[in-house]
């Protein structure tokens, strides 16, 4: 038995070390990243059930390593962050998607996601402001996704950044509704222009009698606040029709559309659209 526990303390160890030399392997690649040119942003469409169009696409960051082929953001971001890069990083993915999205043939809006560090670097506004006059984006066409931990701390400062957004005329979403603590509170603080539900309140549909509640009372709360509903990860028919009968006003999600280097907007078995 005691061969048997120190064989696993081994191999937990081993697991251990071998995710510390990964971190600090990345930590050290991500600075060059950069100025590598091996950052690139994927598209994936979001899809109005009203109108049954596609209507905009969130831009997801992708990180091409030389050896490590490509690196997930939920991988690199949190260390990103760690190491300060995430601000210069969080700068050049505003600045490719409004170029990108500036030469998109209709109006169909791009969202951008802003890490927590990145919010609280003051220099926000100026870097939305500045991005937004380089590439002749209108406003309107831009979103900002932020989440409840981008919002957790000095509330009163990240007031005063998010007015400073809104007065520059882009969209705010609250992203990933519902996975954090304090939700409903921001929502009381602050006019967000869209709800995005997280995606595992919706692999739940068709499965927790309790989630289906959950989802029916956030979009009934979203239409009261005049907020667009939109649910991400739909993977499923039953999911979309699910959402669409309650009254949710967008979908985001393997069904619709993988993230793509060009933008797509035909919807398999849904559909086509054109943006
Ligand atoms: P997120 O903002 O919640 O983005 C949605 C994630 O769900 C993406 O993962 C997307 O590829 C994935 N996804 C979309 N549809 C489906 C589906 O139907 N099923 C499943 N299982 N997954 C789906 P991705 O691209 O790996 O990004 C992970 C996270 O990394 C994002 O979560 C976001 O928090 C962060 N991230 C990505 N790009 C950026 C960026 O440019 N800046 C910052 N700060 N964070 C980013
Ligand atoms: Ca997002
Ligand atoms: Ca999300
Ligand atoms: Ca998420």
């Amino acid at each position: 038995a005691k061969a048997v526990g120190g064989g696993s303390v081994c191999l937990f160890e081993e697991a251990m070390l071998e995710r510390i030399r990964f971190r600090q392997a990345i930590k050290h690649d991500l600075g060059l990243a950069l100025e590598r040119g091996e950052l690139h942003l994927v598209y994936q469409p979001l899809l109005d059930l009203g109108s049954n169009r596609v209507s905009g696409f969130e831009a997801l960051l992708r990180w091409d390593h030389e050896d490590r082929g490509t690196v997930s953001p939920a991988e690199f971001i949190p260390i990103a962050e760690e190491k300060g890069l995430i601000v210069p990083i969080g700068n050049w993915v505003l600045e490719t998607a409004c170029q990108e999205a500036a030469g998109w043939p209709e109006a169909s809006s791009v969202a951008v996601n802003v890490s927590a560090v990145q919010f609280r670097s003051d220099s926000l506004p100026l870097m939305v402001a500045g991005a937004l006059n380089r590439s002749g984006l209108l406003p309107h066409r831009l979103e900002l996704e932020i989440t409840e931990s981008v919002l957790l701390h000095d509330s009163e400062h990240n007031m005063a950044i998010l007015h400073a957004l809104k007065k520059l005329g882009v969209r705010i979403v609250l992203d990933d509704f519902g996975t954090g603590f304090s939700s409903l509170s921001y929502l009381r603080l602050f006019p967000f222009d869209k709800l995005k539900l997280d995606r595992c309140f919706v692999s739940d549909i068709g499965r927790s009698v309790s989630s289906e509640a959950i989802i029916r009372a956030t979009g009934e709360m979203g239409r009261a606040l005049s907020m667009v509903t939109t649910a991400e990860g739909v993977e499923t028919m039953e999911q979309l029709e699910w959402l669409r009968a309650n009254g949710w006003a967008q979908v985001q999600g393997y069904l619709v559309g993988r993230p793509s280097k060009v933008p797509s907007t035909s919807i398999p078995d849904i559909g086509t659209a054109t943006v």
